[in-house]
């Protein structure tokens, strides 16, 4: 799977989309991530790609040929490519969620369109974009969030992308879970404090009581060993 990603903040990607397992899948070669200065593909003075919106209104409108150059130039990279999508991030989109991502996940090259501004010229959506896709009922500064969600989410669809230490929510079920230590106390460090022999008296005990009130206490089926009544267990937590 290749990812283009079109956006006017290229930087932004440069952090989050190289660690964990994003790093890894990209190592792998599992996935490709390719980001796209919008600039580049700008054929005006200063590299400019947006404009006042006609009819009048705030704020400014990423043009459309800017994003066509862009759009055309990823599809180039990738003539091998036989399944190829093209995205646009808008507050008007489909909703995204784990069926979309699944979905998603089996295109060879998806090229994403981050919006910025006041949005993106309508063209774009009209003649470029195949989908459009938002990813909650709120509004961001631009699709550069949207983007890292969706190949996050798309990615770890792919085989070979996840580990033996991650699994798929979707195949597992999302249930709690707890780690060591099996009994928390917080400010504990307090408690050894006033637990030395010599200073007994009432205050010590009632800090102790405090703290013994204060145990947080992993669930004992867990520590149980016994795997048929942790499978229930979890399962009845499961959402
Ligand atoms: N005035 C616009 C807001 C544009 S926000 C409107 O009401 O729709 C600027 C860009 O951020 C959008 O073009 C889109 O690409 C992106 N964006 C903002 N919120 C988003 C969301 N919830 N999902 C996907 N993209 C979003």
């Amino acid at each position: 799977m290749r990812f283009d990603i079109i956006t006017i903040f290229p930087k932004i990607f440069d952090s989050y989309l190289h660690e964990s397992i994003l790093k890894r899948a990209q190592a792998k070669k599992k996935i490709t991530i390719t980001t796209h200065d919008l600039r580049d593909f700008s054929k005006l003075k200063h590299r400019k790609v947006d404009d006042s919106p006609f009819g009048g209104g705030p704020g400014m409108v990423l043009m459309a040929e800017p994003i066509f150059r862009a759009v055309e130039f990823a599809r180039r990279k990738s003539q091998s490519a036989k399944r190829k999508k093209v995205i646009l991030f808008s507050t008007r989109g489909k909703k995204f969620d784990a069926k979309m991502a699944k979905r998603l996940s089996r295109y060879d090259q998806l090229i994403l369109i981050c919006g910025r501004y006041e949005g993106v010229d309508e063209r774009v959506a009209e003649h470029i974009a195949d989908e459009e896709i938002s990813i909650g009922n709120y509004v961001l500064s631009g699709g550069e969030l949207p983007a890292m969600v969706l190949v996050e989410a798309i990615s770890r669809f792919i085989p070979g992308v996840l580990g033996k230490y991650e699994s798929l929510e979707e195949v597992k079920g999302s249930y709690p879970v707890y780690t060591r230590p099996e009994v928390f106390v917080p400010g504990r460090d307090k408690k050894y404090e006033v637990r030395s022999k010599k200073r007994r008296n009432t205050r010590t005990s009632y800090l102790l009581h405090l703290t013994s009130r204060n145990e947080w206490r992993v669930p004992k089926v867990l520590l149980s060993g016994h795997a048929k009544r942790i499978e229930e267990w979890r399962m009845q937590k499961r959402s």
